[in-house]
């Protein structure tokens, strides 16, 4: 029996219940219980605090977990990160007051920054020679400038609108997040299969997630040329008509090239074009 640690509740909560029911494992919401037995597969959820997850995978009370990049690179605990899940993505951000006129990060040397992520910004400025005073705040960041606790912060942005809400401006990306699946190095022999499971499982949904499946009838002499517009996975199926001279071609082509592909196609003489949606992908 695997253990799967995830966030209770919180911005990663959804997209980890989301991966668990795409890879077949059933199972009860937090609702306050710490442990929740799924169905579907051998697997138990303990449901934590983010913060937690590192340290619980580090210490094998959990065999994996779904953490942000940004806690494992804070925590630092001793745990494997076998792959990017593709939600969950923000940065850690520098910001300062609207109206300091920033001239580059030696604007730092000698001023106070307020962080939950002290760890990550004492080696960012370690690394660039930048000696500032990094005081560690649990919540509610963005009001230390405000509220004169400190000159500046390091903080999490995705939009950028809490930063304009406290008057302040973003000026140095230092590190890109996003939800990971990370394991331990505690894995006994008898539970590495059943990872090597679920990372085919997790593999297969992110790797599909964002295709699409496209049919088209193209005249037969444009199937290479098409082929070559849509990669695919292998190579694509084509399947002849009854009309002489033309074939049915099938790809799968990223959600965010689609229209490109769509009008590249058409050119090429492809008709009655039908993108259906891709569940999954398993290579
Ligand atoms: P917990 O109670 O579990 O400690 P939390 O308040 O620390 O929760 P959340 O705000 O739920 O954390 O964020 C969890 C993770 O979601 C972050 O560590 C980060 O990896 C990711 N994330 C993505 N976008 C954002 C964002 N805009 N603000 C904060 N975190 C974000
Ligand atoms: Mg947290």
């Amino acid at each position: 029996m695997l253990k799967i640690a995830i966030q209770a509740k919180g911005r990663l909560n959804e997209d980890s219940m989301a991966l668990l029911a795409d890879a077949g494992i059933q199972v009860a919401p937090s609702k306050r219980k710490l442990v929740a037995q799924a169905s579907g597969f051998p697997i138990q959820v303990l449901y934590l605090r983010d913060d937690d997850i590192p340290q619980a995978v580090a210490m094998g009370v959990a065999d994996v977990g779904i953490v942000g990049l940004n806690e494992i690179a804070e925590k630092d605990e001793d745990v494997t990160v076998v792959r990017k899940l593709g939600f969950g993505a923000c940065r850690i951000s520098l910001a300062v007051p609207r109206d300091v006129d920033y001239t580059g990060l030696e604007w730092f040397n000698g001023k106070r920054v307020a962080t939950s992520y002290p760890h990550i910004l004492e080696e960012y400025f370690r690394e660039h020679q930048i000696v500032a005073d990094i005081h560690e705040v649990k919540g509610s960041v963005e009001i230390a400038p405000a509220v004169d606790l400190a000159d500046a912060i390091f903080d999490i942005v995705s939009s950028g609108s809490t930063l304009v809400q406290n008057s302040l401006k973003e000026v140095e990306q230092v590190f890109f997040s996003e939800a990971a699946l990370i394991a331990t190095n505690k894995l006994t022999l008898m539970k590495a299969p059943l990872v090597e499971k679920l990372v085919f499982r997790f593999e297969s949904i992110v790797n599909s997630r964002g295709m699409k499946y496209v049919l088209m009838n193209i005249p037969r002499e444009k199937v290479d040329e098409a082929a070559a517009l849509c990669p695919g996975m292998h190579s694509p199926t084509v399947l002849p008509l009854a009309e002489a001279g033309w074939a049915s071609l099938h790809v799968v082509v990223r959600e965010c090239e689609l229209w490109e592909k769509i009008e590249k196609l058409k050119e090429l003489g492809a008709e009655d074009i039908l993108v259906l949606s891709l569940e999954n992908m398993i290579k």
